[in-house]
């Protein structure tokens, strides 16, 4: 009876050391992206820039997005997978503006 128990306990512990034995090997193989760092563009880091560095309360810089993507939107719309873009400096507080709109 005890030796059943034995058997069996073996069985999970062999279990856990291959499965901890494969998961260790796949992530040798292959590290996991979410501890990887990676560059912004620099359409984006303009506006995480913008975001974070701008003092003037956001309804300013909210009203000359609109105003300025309602020109984009004036213009013809631009090729699938193109973007139309410009950027804006605030007469605020100096930080750049980045509005693009892409073709569908
Ligand atoms: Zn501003």
């Amino acid at each position: 009876m005890s030796q059943r128990f034995v058997d069996r306990r073996r069985f999970l512990l062999n279990t856990a050391l291959v499965s901890a034995a494969g998961v260790l090997a796949e992530g040798v193989r292959h590290p996991a992206a979410a501890f990887s760092v990676y560059p912004m563009s620099p359409e984006l880091k303009a506006s995480y820039l913008a975001a974070k560095s701008c003092g003037t309360d956001q309804s300013t810089h909210d009203r000359i997005t609109r105003t300025v993507l309602a020109k984009l939107n004036a213009m013809p719309a631009p090729p699938p997978g193109q973007s139309l873009s410009e950027t804006v400096i605030c007469p605020i507080c100096g930080c750049p503006i980045v509005v693009s709109r892409t073709g569908s």
